[in-house]
């Protein structure tokens, strides 16, 4: 067991604050890892507040992982010290289960998330990325292609892979008319990868300010969701929509734009339930989905793709100092796109 210094909360009031952890000592298929850039997913900001429930104190948020192998286990195969690396929100499953065998980890009985899940090594709860040193199963830790911005692309472990997944098991492709709901960090990404799958997509943000950059972004068009009659104009023509918002919403306002036999796949995941109308789904055989991150594997399809593709996410790097003020932000939408914190920042601490 070793020390890291790390930032957790205490209480689902408090605010995160500067602390130290343990880390196990590796086991033979550990990994560990030099922690360089972390993202601040909106999960991290609901967890923190326990707005879903079952958040155990302190915790220690971060899923959007980053940095560079400093030693490996004695079977590790796939790492060497040195190499850059990724950790997302998953850090174990049983592997044996139907799930983990189709590669879809994710939804594994036995998942144990990055953080707030039971640790078996070291008892009470895993710690997740807002610390300067982590510890995992090679099998859950992902290769970094490395022509990449390293910032950029710690959120692409979470944002990336939680929109790359709905966007490819619903076959988002050229012909397809595709809408993003919410353009924060798992929507911006979500625009980029639908764009480059060569779908028409079509943003709805209650951010007029976001317009220009949601273009620039790979948006065809960007609707401003608080607008009726431009919503109106758009009724049953879309084929997919991606629902990417974290706060409680009208969901029948985009149902009703879906075309015969399309879906929306929820991936945002606000506190309160969402109230469906029956009539909204029925009139065109409309379905509505979830969808959670992605397994490992198609994790590191996701990077290499971005890797060939040059695809990274839109970040504002922030030391970890200011992780307060970016959690205020974030509940006012006001990301351009995603929060990624600098751990050199708490070495400093
Ligand atoms: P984010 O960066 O805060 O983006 C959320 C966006 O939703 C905002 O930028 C805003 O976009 C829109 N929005 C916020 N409040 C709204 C409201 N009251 N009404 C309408 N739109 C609103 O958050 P994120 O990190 O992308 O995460 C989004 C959600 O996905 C969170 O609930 C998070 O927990 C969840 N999540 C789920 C998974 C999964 O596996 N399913 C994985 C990661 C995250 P505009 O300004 O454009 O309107
Ligand atoms: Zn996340």
């Amino acid at each position: 067991m070793y020390n890291t210094k790390a930032y957790s909360a205490v209480s689902a009031t408090a605010p995160l604050a500067s602390d130290t952890i343990a880390r196990r000592d590796l086991t033979e298929h550990d990994v560990q890892i030099e922690i360089l850039f972390c993202g601040i997913c909106h999960s991290d900001l609901h967890s923190v507040r326990n707005e879903w429930g079952g958040t155990v104190y302190p915790i220690v948020p971060g899923h959007e992982i980053v940095g560079r192998v400093t030693e490996v286990g004695s079977a590790v195969t796939k790492y060497k010290p040195g190499d850059l690396a990724a950790i997302g929100c998953m850090v174990d499953s049983d592997l044996t289960c139907p799930h983990c065998k189709a590669g879809l980890e994710q939804f594994c009985q036995n998942v144990i998330l990055t953080y707030n899940s039971p640790d078996k090594h070291l008892g009470g709860v895993t710690y997740g990325g807002y610390s300067n040193s982590i510890v995992a199963d090679e099998r859950f830790v992902l290769r970094v292609p490395d022509n990449l911005d390293l910032a950029g692309v710690a959120p692409l472990v979470c944002a990336g892979i939680t929109t790359y997944s709905p966007l490819r098991h619903w076959r988002v492709t050229e012909g397809k008319k595709v809408g993003v709901v919410g353009l924060g960090g798992l929507g911006h990404m979500a625009v980029k990868f639908a764009h480059a799958f060569g779908a028409h997509v079509v943003v709805f943000t209650t951010s007029p300010d976001k317009t220009e950059d949601a273009l620039r972004l790979g948006a065809d068009e960007v609707v401003v969701s608080r607008n009726a009659d431009e919503m109106q104009k758009h009724a049953g023509s879309f084929n997919f929509i991606l629902d990417t918002v974290s706060a409680k919403h009208d969901i029948n306002a985009y149902l009703n734009l879906l075309c015969l036999d399309g879906n929306i796949t929820l991936v945002g995941a606000p506190e309160k339930p969402l109230d469906v109308a029956a009539f909204s789904l029925i009139v065109a055989r409309r379905s509505l989905s979830g969808s959670s991150i992605g397994g490992i594997a198609e994790t590191q399809e996701m990077l290499d793709f971005c890797g060939q593709h040059n695809i990274t996410a839109d970040v504002e790097v922030i030391p970890i100092q200011k992780i307060n003020e970016a959690y205020d932000r974030l509940l006012k939408s006001d990301v351009k796109y995603r929060f990624v914190i600098d751990m050199a920042s708490l070495k400093s601490e």
